[in-house]
């Protein structure tokens, strides 16, 4: 395994537009880098110009110290893992994973001997004699990952490896995945337009737009500190609530703002006292997650607290997403379930200034962003 670089990666199709613009991204060994965003973000592009399927129109592709920039597939030793597994129906697991090795003409003792050893690895032993059409999805997802390690690739690359799944079956392989991935210390990227898959399986998350890196960064640094609008709106389920607001005046015990209809709130002074000289207006958009959107509690010490109707409620279980009609905006909050709380019914919130996000309106980005030397746009901020 190496770790793999792209440098100003560029591709375009018709000589014309680009799907992927002057991308850099590193995926270090060891590492699972995922590459997340809506469909035609240029995903399965950036996983096709690794893999060698399709060339770069511009910049250069690393794997370790070597430039692979212009090798075909054969040679630059990628596996890959795909939603529908793709494996020989009428042959056993062991005869599955051992078919690349095979095609190889490898002698039969490495290839027991390697074949075993995966086998071992995704704990596949007592079905190693069964025929793949018995196994469960999961199963069978596991037997094609054997099969994409046992040629000892230097990346692999899993493309939505769990469309194909039903809900059960995702969870329980992604965290074999995950396991797997940590064990043998496979560098590998996932392509994936799903952020609980991205998030519960990868070390880092590139969230990429329209061909552009959006943000590259630890799925907990993503959530704390998304770089700009797309990746709040992108991250987050239900989606991060984003009010218009306005620049007011910087004090000596804060910064002021106003949010919506003229709902005032104080900014602590570190770090925003410095950051807010980078909006380029006095126009801004303010984001709250809606499980930062609280119940107000009585006697409590809370900068903000607004009365306000329920107009929606969603239960979910565990939880209740209501949608409240707010000074600031429409808010959605997410609440304990079952909550009780019925429409109509007048409920306190509070919020938090230390959980808000605050974006410039014009730029989109964080006003955070270089504050804290989190990646936008491909670049160092
Ligand atoms: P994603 O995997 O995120 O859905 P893609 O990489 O498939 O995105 O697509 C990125 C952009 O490149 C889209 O605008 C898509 O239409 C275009 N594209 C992808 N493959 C081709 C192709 N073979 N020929 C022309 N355009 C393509």
């Amino acid at each position: 395994m190496v770790a793999v670089e792209l440098k100003n990666v560029s591709k375009s199709y018709d000589g014309k537009t680009f799907a992927i613009e002057g991308l850099n991204l590193q995926c270090e060994y060891g590492e699972m880098l995922a590459l997340l965003g809506p469909s035609g973000c240029g995903k399965s592009t950036t996983l096709k110009l690794i893999a060698g399927i399709e060339r770069i129109s511009g910049g250069q592709i690393m794997f370790g110290a070597r430039d692979v920039s212009q090798l075909d597939t054969a040679s630059r030793n990628v596996a890959m893992v795909f939603e529908d597994y793709a494996l020989y129906p009428h042959l056993s697991v062991f005869e599955n994973i051992a078919f690349p090795l095979r095609v190889r003409s490898t002698l039969h003792s490495d290839i027991d001997r390697a074949v075993g050893r995966v086998i071992d690895l995704l704990e596949l032993q007592e079905v190693r004699d069964a025929n793949v059409r018995k196994l469960s999805g999961g199963a069978q997802q596991r037997v094609s990952i054997g099969r994409a390690l046992v040629r000892e690739p230097d990346l692999i690359m899993f493309d939505e490896p769990l469309s194909h799944m039903d809900a059960a079956q995702k969870v329980g392989l992604r965290s074999e995945i995950a396991r797997l991935q940590k064990a043998a210390k496979l560098t590998s990227v996932l392509v994936t337009h799903d952020q609980t898959e991205a998030i519960s399986m990868a070390d880092r998350i590139a969230v990429m737009d329209k061909g552009v890196l959006q943000q590259v960064a630890t799925p907990a640094e993503i959530y704390a500190r998304p770089a700009n609008l797309f990746v709040a709106s992108f991250i987050g389920e239900p989606p991060m609530n984003l009010l218009e607001a306005q620049l007011l005046e910087v004090r000596s015990e804060g910064v002021a703002i106003a949010i919506g209809q003229g709902v005032e709130l104080l900014l602590p002074l570190q770090p925003y006292g410095a950051a807010i000289h980078r909006a380029s207006s006095n126009k801004l958009v303010v984001g709250v997650r809606p499980e930062h959107v609280r119940l107000a509690q009585k006697n409590g010490h809370h900068a903000l607290v607004m009365t306000t109707p329920i107009v929606v409620v969603e239960t979910r279980g565990d939880h209740d997403v209501l949608q409240l009609r707010s000074p600031m905006g429409r808010l959605v909050m997410e609440v304990n379930g079952p909550s009780g709380f019925a429409q109509g019914q007048l409920v306190n919130v509070a919020i938090d200034p230390h959980d808000v996000h605050v974006f410039d309106a014009q730029t989109t980005c964080n006003l955070l962003a270089g504050v804290t030397g989190v990646v936008t746009r491909g670049a160092q901020t």
